[in-house]
C-alpha cells in the first residue's frame, strides 16, 4: 500500500481538544501510517511552546535555580492531555524522572527533544500505534543536516506498511551517538526524512494555515491561496521572507520527487497547497505567477566607473572587499559601466564606512552610491520564462502606483523578476503588483 507521512506542528497538538482533530484526520485516510509530531505549542497568542519551557528548565538548572514554575506547566500541560483522552497514566512518572535528568544537567538539545519525545509517546498510545525512537534511525551531521544514513536506517524501521508508526520531529542523534536536535522548527525536516525514508507517496504537512498565500496578508487583504506551486518556486518565495517551511525540509522530498502538502488541522476539508516538482497544466494555464514575497532590510552600493567592462577583475575585487569584511551578498546586477552589490542591511550595519573606504581606495571608481536601506520585492513564477509582457506588467504596475524602481534583478533560472524600492514604497508596489497579477 502507499503511505502518506503526516507531520502535525505544535499548534495542531496543543491540547486535548487538537489530538481529537488529529486522530480523526489519521483515521480518515488509511494510507496516513506514519505520524511525525512537534511538541505541544501555543493554546492561544499568550501561551508557551513546550519547546520553550523546556530549554528555560534546562538553562535554570545549568545556574541552579529553581525550576518549578517552567517544569510545573510542562507537566501540568502533559497530564491534562493524557487525562482528557482518558490514557493510561504514565506521563507524570516519566516527567519526574526527567526533572532528576535536567537538575543532574543535560544537553539543551536533550532537554528540548523531551517536548517531541513525550508529546509522541502520548500520541502513539492514543492512536494505538509503534513509538519509533529517532535517537537510533535519524543521524545529524555535524553541520546539524540530516546524515542520508538515516534513509535506510528509519526505512528499515518503518518497513511494515500495515502498521501505524509515531515517529517523533526534531531530533536524532549525531555521529558519536550524542542525541541532537536539528534548528528551531525541524520537525519539518524529520517529516520530510520518514517521507523519503518510506518512500511515501505523499508528505502531508499538517498546521494551522489552509495553505500558503500569493502575497502577505500583513499587507494584502485576504491574498489567495496557492493550490499548487513548484519546489523551485517555493525555494524562490521563502528565501524572500514568505515563512513556508523549514528550510532543510525540501531537499530530502525534492530530490525523491515526493509532493508535499500543506493543510490546517482546524479546517481538515479544505485541499491546501501542493508542492510538486512540475505544475498540473490546468494550474500552469490559469495563473502567471505563483506569488509575491519580499523584504525590506536590504543596503545596496552602487560604483560607477567609466570603462569598467575592460577591467578585468573588477567585480572579483569588488566582492574580495565584501569578503574581506565577512559579508555575504544577495545580489550583483551590472551593466557596462556601473555594478550594485545588495546585502542584507545587518551584514553591513557598522561597517559600511569602511566597506565603503576600502573600495574607493581599492576600485577607484568615478562614483559610489550607498542606498542604507532598500526593499527587495520578488514576482515569482515557473510561467515567466515562455509569457510574453511580463516585465511590462511589473513596471506598468509600479509606474501606475507611482513607485520609482532603483533596481531591477531578473535570475538566469527566469522563475522570478526582483525590483528594488524605497522601503515605505514597499506596501503600495506590493499591492500594486498584486492586483496586476491576481485579482
Ligand atoms: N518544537 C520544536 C520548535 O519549537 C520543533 C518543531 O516544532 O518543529 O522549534
Amino acid at each position: 500500500m502507499n503511505r502518506i507521512v503526516c507531520k502535525f506542528g505544535g499548534s495542531s497538538l496543543a491540547d486535548a481538544a487538537q489530538f481529537r482533530k488529529v486522530r480523526a484526520i489519521v483515521e480518515a485516510d488509511a494510507r496516513r501510517r506514519i505520524i511525525v509530531p512537534s511538541a505541544p505549542g501555543k493554546r492561544n497568542a499568550g501561551d508557551t511552546k513546550i519547546t520553550d519551557l523546556l530549554y528555560l528548565c534546562q538553562h535554570g538548572a545549568s545556574v541552579r535555580t529553581d525550576l518549578s514554575g517552567p517544569f510545573g506547566q510542562i507537566v501540568e500541560r502533559f497530564v491534562e492531555i493524557e487525562k482528557s483522552l482518558g490514557l493510561k497514566p504514565s506521563i507524570a512518572e516519566q516527567l519526574e524522572a526527567l526533572h532528576a535528568e535536567l537538575a543532574r544537567g543535560v544537553t539543551p538539545d536533550y532537554a528540548a527533544s523531551r517536548g517531541e519525545h513525550f508529546c509522541a509517546r502520548l500520541l502513539a498510545q492514543y492512536l494505538d500505534a509503534e513509538f519509533v525512537e529517532p535517537a537510533d534511525c535519524i543521524v545529524i551531521g555535524a553541520n546539524g543536516i540530516v546524515d542520508p544514513r538515516s534513509y535506510r536506517l528509519l526505512g528499515e524501521r518503518l518497513a511494515d506498511s500495515r502498521r501505524r508508526y509515531v515517529v517523533p520531529g526534531f531530533y536524532g542523534r549525531d555521529g558519536e551517538g550524542q542525541l541532537r536536535t536539528f534548528s528551531r522548527g525541524g520537525s519539518d525536516v524529520s517529516g520530510a526524512i520518514a517521507a523519503r525514508a518510506a518512500g511515501a507517496e505523499l508528505y502531508e504537512n499538517w498546521t494551522d494555515v489552509s495553505g500558503l498565500l500569493m502575497a502577505d496578508p500583513r499587507i494584502v487583504e485576504h491574498p489567495r491561496p496557492m493550490a499548487e506551486v513548484t519546489y523551485a518556486e517555493i525555494r524562490e518565495l521563502s528565501y524572500m521572507g514568505a515563512s513556508v517551511l523549514h528550510d532543510e525540509a525540501m531537499a530530502p522530498v525534492r530530490e525523491a520527487g515526493i509532493p508535499v502538502c500543506i493543510r490546517n488541522t482546524n479546517e481538515p476539508d479544505h485541499p491546501g497547497t501542493r508542492i510538486v516538482a512540475k505544475l498540473s497544466p490546468e494550474v500552469e494555464k490559469a495563473t502567471q505567477i505563483a506569488g509575491i514575497a519580499g523584504k525590506t532590510n536590504f543596503s545596496m552600493i552602487t560604483i560607477e566607473k567609466n570603462l569598467m567592462n575592460r577591467e578585468i577583475g573588477f567585480v572579483f575585487r569588488l566582492l574580495g572587499v565584501l569578503e574581506h569584511h565577512g559579508i555575504s551578498f544577495e545580489h550583483c546586477p551590472s551593466s557596462i559601466d556601473t555594478v550594485s552589490v545588495v546585502m542584507e542591511a545587518e551584514e553591513l550595519e557598522s561597517k559600511s564606512e569602511l566597506v565603503i573606504e576600502e573600495i574607493r581606495r581599492t576600485l577607484e571608481p568615478d562614483d559610489i552610491d550607498f542606498v542604507p536601506r532598500i526593499a527587495l520585492i520578488a514576482i515569482v513564477g515557473e510561467g515567466m520564462a515562455h509569457t510574453v509582457g511580463i516585465a511590462a506588467k511589473v513596471f506598468s504596475a509600479l509606474a501606475a502606483a507611482s513607485v520609482n524602481v532603483r533596481l531591477i534583478n531578473q535570475g538566469s533560472s527566469e522563475l522570478n523578476i526582483i525590483v528594488g524600492v524605497a522601503p515605505e514604497d514597499y506596501p503600495t508596489a506590493v499591492r500594486a503588483l498584486y492586483k496586476a497579477f491576481v485579482e
